[in-house]
């Protein structure tokens, strides 16, 4: 279960993230040098976030050293981290989604309201919006994380 991930799992997976947001190529010998992690620890838990697929690890030379490029699944990684109630905040994505609200960018915002020539109760970008967001929520409703079990 990902309910499994312990404190290092969760902070170097969350760390992980924060440095995929910021474009950052992270590779697997230097992360206990940035987050001054245990060497072992590290290793350990990648392992772990790899066999769940929260992770992915690329083969590479860095260095003159053999090592990896390590990138988190970002969707799967916020997913697993909002199942066991561990926040992770995409900027990104709630500026998207408060863009995406039809009343945003409507020229006759001033002019709406219930009653009024302009009424959101019978608005069709607002119904289609509505529409579109509760079909979104009824699939990740559905959406079952199949999650290995370490061996
Ligand atoms: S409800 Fe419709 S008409 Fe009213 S502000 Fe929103 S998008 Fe515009």
């Amino acid at each position: 279960m990902s309910s499994s991930l312990n404190k290092n799992d969760v902070i170097l997976l969350k760390w992980l993230l924060r440095q995929s947001k910021n474009g950052e190529e992270v590779y697997q010998s230097m992360i206990p040098v940035k987050t001054k992690l245990n060497p072992k620890v590290v290793s350990k838990v990648l392992n772990k976030l790899e066999k769940i697929g929260v992770i992915e690890r690329v083969p590479i030379i860095y260095n003159k050293r053999k090592t990896y490029i390590v990138k988190p699944n970002v969707e799967i990684a916020i997913k697993v981290l909002k199942e066991i109630g561990e926040d992770y905040v995409d900027i990104d994505e709630v500026v998207r989604e408060v863009l995406s609200i039809p009343c945003i960018s409507c020229p006759q915002t001033e002019k709406c309201y219930e009653g009024g020539f302009y009424d959101p109760v019978f608005c069709p970008l607002l119904t289609e919006y509505i529409k579109s967001k509760t079909n979104m929520k009824n699939k990740e409703q559905n959406y079952t994380f199949k999650i290995f079990k370490p061996s």
